[in-house]
């Protein structure tokens, strides 16, 4: 083996193949479950260049990741972010990663779906709460349905299998999951329904009034539609149902009612080089001064380790009416989900 190449292993012999990489905290919407309004970003100074995240992924990569997946924020506002991605492609073609994707708002796929089959990209997630023109521009304060369903059709002519992520919200897109579910499988995407998450001070909205456990909607969803259980992973905490009356798939994501962390596969960057061993803890290691102090990795390899090391065993989110605050202070976008 390669020096600086075993696997990273943590304390519970949970292999760590998959990284998720928020590439920047900045996006240009305002989903209510996911940000304030009026946001405090990361500062600008402190983030990583192109080259750094590189190098970064790039090592954790050679220590057997598997998988990459970019994230943020809204990814593909990050200047020159396909220049990135371009770059890692490499790692697809030696084999040495399995797969390289994204999870994107979808409003910049019109520009970019193309480039990103080009440089390897297979399948996407795209985040789509409401068919509802209006309460789409609710939920997300600044963006626009039009823009993301253009950029969807984007991506299926450039070849991109699409899979559509939706948070459950109680009271606001629960009268809409039968559409969703016909309009996944009439244009061919997976569709994934995820439990809202206590994180990050989202302003007015309260967490309670958003929380949706999606074992009652699960519950709903099987008066009408057959769901057949399915052995299908992409690598994520979903369980996934094949849908019979469509023939597309259906998953759900139940950090709060069924907690997956037993499987857990991944680590999280942001991107001012912070590494965050689990979604639901605020303990992370500092990866960017370790990555800036020599440029030979040695340095950066033990950071690495250090950090896996301590990886926890699992999340305690719990949102009920005791517990209706952030879990852990920071946002969704700043490791991306
Ligand atoms: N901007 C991109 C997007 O929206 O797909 C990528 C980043 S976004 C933070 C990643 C995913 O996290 C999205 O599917 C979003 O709906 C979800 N998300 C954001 N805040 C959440 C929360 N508090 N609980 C559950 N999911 C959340
Ligand atoms: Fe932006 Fe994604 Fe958060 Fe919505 S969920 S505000 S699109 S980062």
């Amino acid at each position: 083996m390669p020096p600086g190449s075993a696997p990273l292993i943590d304390p519970y012999a949970r292999a760590i193949s998959y990284l998720r990489v928020s590439v920047t905290d900045r996006c240009d919407f305002r989903c209510v479950y996911c940000m304030a309004e009026d946001m405090t970003f990361l500062p600008k100074a402190e983030m990583l260049s192109l080259e750094e995240m590189d190098r970064l992924c790039s090592a954790f990569v050679r220590m057997g990741v598997r998988k990459l997946r970019l994230t943020g924020g809204e990814p593909l506002v990050r200047r020159n972010v396909m220049q990135l991605i371009r770059n890692l492609g490499r790692h697809l073609k030696t084999g040495a990663l399995e797969e390289l994707t994204l999870t994107t708002n979808g409003s910049q796929l019109t520009k970019h779906a193309e480039g990103l089959a080009e440089a390897g990209v297979k399948r996407i997630n795209v985040s789509l709460d409401t068919l509802d023109p209006a309460k789409f521009e609710k939920l997300t304060r600044w963006g626009k349905l039009d823009v993301v369903l253009d950029g969807l059709q984007a991506a299926k002519r450039a070849g991109l299998a699409v899979k559509i992520n939706a948070v459950a919200l109680k009271g606001q897109n629960e009268d809409e999951i039968d559409r969703l579910i016909e309009w996944s499988g009439a244009e061919g995407f997976d569709l994934v329904f995820i439990e809202v998450m206590p994180m990050g001070e989202i302003g007015d909205a309260a967490r309670l009034d958003q929380y949706l456990p999606l074992s009652l909607l699960r519950a709903r969803i099987q008066q009408n539609w057959t769901l057949a259980e399915t052995g299908y992973r992409t690598g994520g905490p979903a369980r996934y149902f094949d849908v019979k009356e469509t023939g597309q798939r259906l998953g759900f994501i139940t950090p709060l009612t069924h907690n997956f962390c037993e499987s857990c596969n991944r680590v999280r960057l942001t991107c001012t080089g912070t590494l965050y061993m689990c979604l639901g803890q605020d303990d992370a290691a500092d990866l960017r001064s370790p990555l800036r102090a020599s440029d030979d990795d040695a340095l950066l390899d033990g950071a690495i380790r250090e950090a896996v090391a301590r990886k926890p065993k699992g999340h305690d989110f719990v949102i009920d009416r005791r517990h209706s605050g952030p879990a852990v202070p920071r946002h969704m976008s700043v490791t991306g989900g």
